[in-house]
């Protein structure tokens, strides 16, 4: 690793309390050294700063629980519920990644626009094609990105060309390989498209191998009709702990048409939802209730969950998830007024989603932590708001982001 530094100078976004941020009182910087990060002083002006000045914003970079790689390219295919708009638009662009080339090719221009969003952190999901899985550990890793990519097993209810039946799909997926900071995820694509083998054969390779686990669950209606007839005899999540899925390193798209009992279940377990607002809301699927979740103890953290949500901006991601609580919480007078503040919004695509996914280095301007951050210069006199986080993030433009540092190396510079 280098030993490089890196002196950068704005206003910090640090951690305050337990889900929190806080920003800075004035001008401040960070040095990194090598990967990670050696200095953090919120309150002096470095004398020469490498990136950023007075009228920067430092932000730990975004961290994106939940994404489809194969997906970028269909965002926006509108009208279809989830079964149909898999059929019609997903599985399509899916079958394009037969093709290695085409793969690594795909995964290389989406590492890149992930960087220019600020994220450099994700939970992904690739495509049931081993080879091409391979490739995009190797895609992102190698453009500084971390974090977990899957191999999207699925033996039934699909296209036959996306079939693998369970014995291989199981072999290859446990001879995937880590490279960089980007590790493989055991990664059944979600239950109506696996069979019981296929989830058992899962839990099995999860527990050898420790990588994170992460599907779907109880997306739409018409998914939760497949899976009553496809298991009348037990509960959507209850086929997940069955199979030996359900642990403290699961994460489980969407979660929305659940109940108490499931909700304890995933409670006592310890798997988290990612909670994808900008998906469902395109979807159609239903909004999902975070302070129910939160009351019954399950775990969360957001997503993108590209291409069904259209936003590659985890912070448009977290806007949307206020959006939603607030809708959930309309027309309910014991629930006015809540929804997450601005201060919890930014801890959750920055240290809650790194911590989810198991990064507990990420996600903070803290001295030891990855050097994984951003340089941004807002356009709005943000500092004389009444509530500036709050402002900063709707008044957020992705163009405001000026340079994306990721294991203290420059990967996207807008300057
Ligand atoms: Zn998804």
């Amino acid at each position: 690793m280098p030993s490089a530094t890196l002196t950068i100078a704005g206003t910090l976004l640090l951690p305050h309390g337990a889900r929190g941020v806080r920003l800075g009182d004035a001008c401040g910087h960070v040095i990194t050294e090598g990967d990670r990060i050696r200095v953090v002083d919120p309150a002096r002006r470095a004398p020469a700063a490498d990136l950023g000045d007075e009228s920067c914003l430092i932000v730990p970079a975004f961290t994106d629980c939940h994404l489809h790689l194969p997906q970028f390219d269909v965002i926006g295919v509108d009208g279809l519920e989830l079964l149909d708009w898999l059929e019609r638009a997903v599985f399509p662009a899916e079958m394009k990644w037969a093709d290695v080339d085409f793969a690594r090719a795909m995964a290389t221009r989406v590492a890149d626009e992930l960087l220019s969003f600020g994220t450099t952190a994700v939970a992904a999901y690739a495509t049931s094609h081993f080879a091409s899985t391979q490739a995009a550990i190797d895609a992102l890793a190698d453009k500084g990105l971390s974090g977990h990519v899957g191999q999207s097993l699925m033996d039934r209810h699909g296209p036959s060309s996306l079939l693998v039946p369970a014995p291989a799909a199981l072999s290859q997926a446990a001879s995937l390989r880590a490279r960089g900071r980007v590790t493989p995820a055991v990664t059944p694509r979600f239950a109506v498209a696996c069979s019981d083998a296929l989830l058992a054969g899962c839990g099995t390779l999860a527990k050898r191998s420790g990588w994170l686990v992460q599907t779907h669950l109880a997306e739409t209606e018409r998914e939760m009709e497949t899976m009553r007839r496809l298991h009348p005899e037990r509960s959507y999540a209850e086929v997940y702990d069955r199979a030996g899925l359900l642990g403290p390193r699961t994460i489980l798209g969407h979660g929305i048409h659940l109940g108490d009992e499931d909700r304890a279940l995933l409670a006592a377990r310890g798997a988290a939802i990612a909670h994808c607002p900008t998906a469902n809301r395109f979807l159609d699927a239903g909004e999902m209730d975070l302070a129910r979740h939160a009351a019954k103890g399950v775990a969360t953290c957001l997503g993108s969950d590209v291409g069904a949500g259209p936003d590659r901006s985890m912070v448009r991601v977290a806007r949307a998830m206020i959006d939603a609580a607030k809708q959930v919480a309309r027309g309910r007078p014991e629930r006015h007024g809540d929804f997450p503040r601005a201060s919890e919004a930014w801890w959750r695509i920055t240290e809650g989603n790194a911590r989810a996914i198991g990064l507990p280095d990420r996600g903070a301007l803290s001295p030891g932590r990855d050097a994984d951050l951003l340089v941004v210069r807002p356009t709005k006199p943000w500092r004389d708001s009444p509530d500036p986080l709050s402002t900063l993030l709707y008044a957020w433009d992705d163009r405001w982001i000026e340079a994306v540092v990721s294991q203290g190396v420059v990967r996207h510079d807008a300057r």
